[in-house]
């Protein structure tokens, strides 16, 4: 009886994540879409104007043909908020897989998931430790949130992470972002979402910089010196003069956030990741029913 339900469940599961991933290759979340929009009319230059034209129509002929708006559907990455008290926290992991497999027919995904001592394509988006799937506790709550992303090569290019001495100053993470972002940046299809992590050794900053870029945009870092380097980086970043697919412009960036970790008295760490303009970032709640809410499409159905 108890293995039926676990199956139901799973397959329940997985068949809601699949039509999600769907959804998510198809449509931007909304705040990225307005977000995109106020860039596109704060830029001047005829070229720009022709490319966020190019963008948009990309993305209304994406909803028309029922095709992913990239034809780099990238990896699958899964960040998870799970309450302990969630009742099918086992059939998650499974039921991701599956979902990922299932997709990668059904939408359909490139299949981009190599592996790495065999040189093979695994052809379905699975493999060792794919997708990439990131949990994080919380203890007392029911719920499960998953926030779905599709990390296409271009963006994991400018990414980077460097610990420096705190005698090298803050100045030497500064420059560590612009360096990111003006060297390998324009692979990531500007205008670009920055995420910085701030912390004290290379993994915890990386981990802390793409939770940065998941987060909602237009949301500010609870520190006040943090949303002011926030904003200080994103007004210093459109300075360069960087605009759209790396042509002239006045935004290279849609928005940069940082979140942060205590550090190490003698270590000060960064890491850059960015996403590009196509930020496919989904964020779906299942309750313990495994009924479910879409937090970041509005109006879509499933
Ligand atoms: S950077 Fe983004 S928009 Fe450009 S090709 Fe890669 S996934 Fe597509």
């Amino acid at each position: 009886m108890v293995h039926t339900e676990t199956s139901t469940a799973k397959k329940t599961f997985a068949d809601t994540m699949e039509k999600f991933i769907d959804l998510c290759s198809k449509r931007l979340p909304d705040d990225v879409y307005a977000k995109l929009k106020e860039c596109g009319e704060a830029e001047e230059s005829p070229m720009q104007k022709v490319i966020y034209d190019a963008y948009f129509e990309n993305l209304e002929q994406a909803k028309k043909m029922n095709t992913p708006c990239c034809q780099d559907t990238g990896l699958l990455h899964f960040y998870l908020t799970a309450g302990t008290g969630f009742p099918w926290l086992d059939v998650v992991e499974e039921g991701l897989r599956e979902a990922t497999r299932k997709a990668t027919c059904s939408v359909p995904l490139r299949p981009n998931t190599v592996n790495w001592f065999e040189e093979r394509n695994t052809l379905d988006n699975t493999g060792e430790r794919m997708p990439w799937i990131h949990w994080d506790l919380v203890p007392g709550n029911e719920d499960l949130e998953v926030v779905t992303f599709f990390a296409g090569a271009g963006c994991c290019l400018p990414g980077s992470s460097r610990v420096f001495k705190p005698s090298d100053g803050y100045g030497a993470i500064i420059k560590h972002v612009f360096e990111a972002v003006s060297n390998l940046g324009i692979n990531a299809c500007p205008p670009l979402i920055v995420g910085i992590g701030l912390g004290h050794n290379v993994e915890n900053a990386a981990l802390l910089s793409k939770k940065a870029y998941l987060r909602p945009l237009g949301t500010r870092h609870p520190h006040p010196k943090g949303a002011k380097l926030e904003r200080d980086i994103l007004d210093g970043l459109n300075k360069l003069g960087i605009g759209a697919q790396g042509l002239r412009g006045n935004r290279v960036t849609l928005e940069v956030n940082i979140e942060s970790s205590g550090r190490h008295t003698a270590t000060i760490a960064v890491a850059v990741n960015v996403s590009c303009y196509t930020h496919r970032r989904g964020v779906i709640r299942f309750y313990k029913d495994l009924t479910w809410e879409i937090l970041t499409h509005k109006g879509a159905t499933l």
